[in-house]
C-alpha cells in the first residue's frame, strides 16, 4: 500500500521526516522512474524546496499543521499556476507561461499542499488513453505496455508511481475516473461548479469539471473539501453545504443495466463479484435501468466539438501561444498556425465542432443533442428517486496496450461509454479500484446526485472497505 495524506500527516507531525525530506523523496522517484512511465511535464523543484522549508520552520515553532501541509501533489497540465509553464499537452502552448495562478490550486497552497509538478495530458483533455499528448504518451506503471487512460494519465500515473500524494485533474467526459480506474487509483468528478474553474484552460464549458486522484477515499476527500466552494472569478461556481465525513451511508443502490451491457464475460464476472460484496455489507443492490444513457456517447461527441470549436478560436497565433513564422498576412498566420501546432485530434474535434453548429446543422445536431442531453439529466432524477446513488463500471475494460486503438477514433471514443453520462448530466461520481480478470485493475464507479459529495463519498469508502482488492504491484 502506497504511502497516504494521512499517514504522512502523521509522520510529519511526529517528526519521523522533515518536509524538505518527504518532497525531497518525491522528487527523487521523478528522476528514477519518469524515464519509464513519462508522467512529468515540468518539474517545479525550486519552489516546492521553498515551501517545504517554510513547513519545517513551522513545526519547529511547534505550530500545528493543517491536514495537507506539506503534502506533495501533482497537477495536470490545464491549470495556471503563476510563472510557471502551462502546455495543456500542446504544442500551441508549449512556451506559455501562466501569469496568474487557478484557484483550486491557489486553495491547495493555502491549506499548505506543495505542488511538485506538472504532469502529462492528451491535447487540451482530448483522449482517453494520454496518447494525444502532443509531448509523447505517458506509461501506465503497473504494466508499461500499456496506456495510464486519459485524459488526465500523467495525474494518474503519478500517483501510483509515488510522485505525489494526489493529483488534481479536469473531468470533462471520463478524464478523471477513467485514468484512475486504468491505474488503481481512486478519482472523482464533483458536481459541475463545485470547484472553480478560473485560471484552468477550457475544453468544454458546460461540462468541464475539476477533480481529484488519490491513494483512498479518505485522501479524495481531503483534497476536494479544500477546492470546494463558490468563486467570484467563476461564476458557474455554486454554493453547497461542505464536505461533510459523517454523511448518511447509502442503503439503497441501483446497479445501471445500461453500463453492465455489452460488456466481455471476464469483466462483468468482476463486477458481478463487487456488487455482490455490497449486498454481503448489508446494502440493497438492485438492478435499474436508464433507458437513455444509450444515447450519452453520442450526444456528447456532438455537444463537446462544438463548444471545443468554440474554446479553442483563440488559439489564434496572435494573443498568445506559438504563432507560425511562415505567414505573409493576418489569414495566412491563423491557419498556418492552427494547422502547425493543433495535434489531429484537436482539429478533428474542430471540424466536427464548427460542422455541428453551421446553419443548417445546427438544429439537426446541436439542438437535438441538447434535447437528448435533457432526456438523461430526467433519467437520473426519475433513478435517484429510488436510490442513494448508482453503481457500474467506469470503463468497458482494463488499460489496453500502446498504440491498440490509434487506427480508430471511434474506439476511443467508446471507452467512454460509461463516464460521459455524469458530465451531461453534472452530477458527482467517483470511481474506486477493484480487481480486473488478469493483472490490470477495473474501477468501480458511484454515482450520486448534484451536491451529494458527501454521502458518494462515504458510499466510495465503505465499498474500498467491502471490497477485499488486490491490486498489482508497481513495475517501476
Ligand atoms: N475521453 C473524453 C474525450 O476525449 C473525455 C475527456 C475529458 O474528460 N477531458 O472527450
Amino acid at each position: 500500500m502506497n504511502p497516504t495524506i494521512t499517514t504522512t500527516h502523521r509522520d510529519l507531525i511526529e517528526k519521523k521526516l522533515s518536509c524538505v525530506e518527504l518532497i525531497q523523496q518525491h522528487l527523487k522517484r521523478i528522476d528514477e522512474v519518469d524515464e519509464k512511465i513519462h508522467a512529468v511535464l515540468s518539474r517545479l523543484d525550486k519552489r516546492a524546496l521553498e515551501q517545504a522549508k517554510a513547513v519545517d520552520a513551522k513545526i519547529a515553532r511547534g505550530e500545528d499543521i493543517g491536514p495537507l501541509e506539506g503534502i506533495p501533489f501533482t497537477v495536470k497540465d490545464m491549470f495556471l499556476i503563476a510563472g510557471t509553464k502551462t502546455t495543456a499537452g500542446s504544442q500551441i502552448l508549449k512556451d506559455f507561461v501562466a501569469p496568474y495562478t487557478a484557484t483550486a490550486i491557489e486553495k491547495l497552497e493555502s491549506a499548505g499542499a506543495i505542488c511538485i509538478a506538472k504532469v502529462n495530458q492528451d491535447e487540451f483533455g482530448h483522449g482517453s488513453s494520454t496518447e494525444h499528448s502532443s509531448f509523447g504518451p505517458t506509461y501506465n506503471p503497473r504494466q508499461l505496455d500499456s496506456v495510464p487512460g486519459g485524459s488526465s494519465g500523467g495525474s494518474a500515473a503519478a500517483v501510483v508511481a509515488q510522485i505525489g500524494l494526489f493529483s488534481i485533474g479536469t473531468d470533462t467526459g471520463g478524464s478523471v475516473r477513467q485514468p484512475a480506474a486504468y491505474s488503481g487509483v481512486v478519482g472523482l468528478k464533483p458536481t459541475y461548479g463545485l470547484v472553480s474553474r478560473y485560471g484552468v484552460i477550457s475544453m468544454v464549458s458546460s461540462f468541464d469539471t475539476v477533480g481529484v486522484l488519490a491513494n483512498t477515499v479518505v485522501d479524495t476527500r481531503s483534497v476536494m473539501a479544500v477546492m470546494a466552494g463558490q468563486d467570484r472569478h467563476d461564476a458557474t461556481t455554486i454554493s453547497a453545504q461542505p464536505i461533510q465525513a459523517d454523511a448518511d451511508a447509502p442503503k439503497k443502490v441501483g446497479i445501471v443495466r445500461e453500463y453492465m451491457q455489452g460488456l466481455d464475460p471476464e469483466v462483468a464476472e468482476q463486477y458481478e463479484k463487487a456488487y455482490e460484496s455490497l449486498r454481503q455489507s448489508g446494502w440493497t443492490v438492485e438492478e435499474v435501468s436508464l433507458p437513455n444513457l444509450n444515447q450519452a456517447l453520442p450526444t456528447y461527441y456532438i455537444l463537446t466539438p462544438s463548444e471545443i470549436s468554440s474554446n479553442l478560436e483563440r488559439y489564434d497565433g496572435v494573443r498568445y501561444g506559438s504563432a507560425s513564422t511562415q505567414s505573409t498576412d493576418l489569414l495566412s498566420g491563423y491557419t498556418l498556425t492552427r494547422g502547425e501546432f493543433f495535434g489531429d485530434e484537436a482539429q478533428s474535434r474542430i471540424l466536427a465542432g464548427t460542422y455541428a453548429l453551421s446553419a443548417g446543422y445546427y438544429d439537426a445536431y446541436y439542438k437535438k443533442a441538447m434535447q437528448v442531453r435533457t432526456l438523461v439529466i430526467q433519467d437520473f432524477a426519475a433513478a435517484f428517486a429510488d436510490y442513494d446513488v448508482l453503481v457500474g463500471p467506469t470503463a468497458p475494460s482494463p488499460a489496453f496496450v500502446v498504440g491498440a486503438h490509434s487506427d480508430d477514433p471511434t474506439e476511443m471514443y467508446l471507452i467512454d461509454i460509461m463516464t460521459v453520462s455524469a458530465n451531461l448530466a453534472g452530477i458527482p461520481a467517483i470511481s474506486v479500484p477493484i480487481d480486473g480478470p488478469v493483472s490490470l485493475p477495473l474501477g468501480l464507479q458511484f454515482l450520486a446526485p448534484q451536491k451529494h459529495e458527501s454521502q458518494l463519498l462515504v458510499a466510495a469508502a465503505m465499498a474500498e472497505e467491502a471490497l477485499d482488492t488486490h491490486l498489482s504491484e508497481v513495475v517501476v
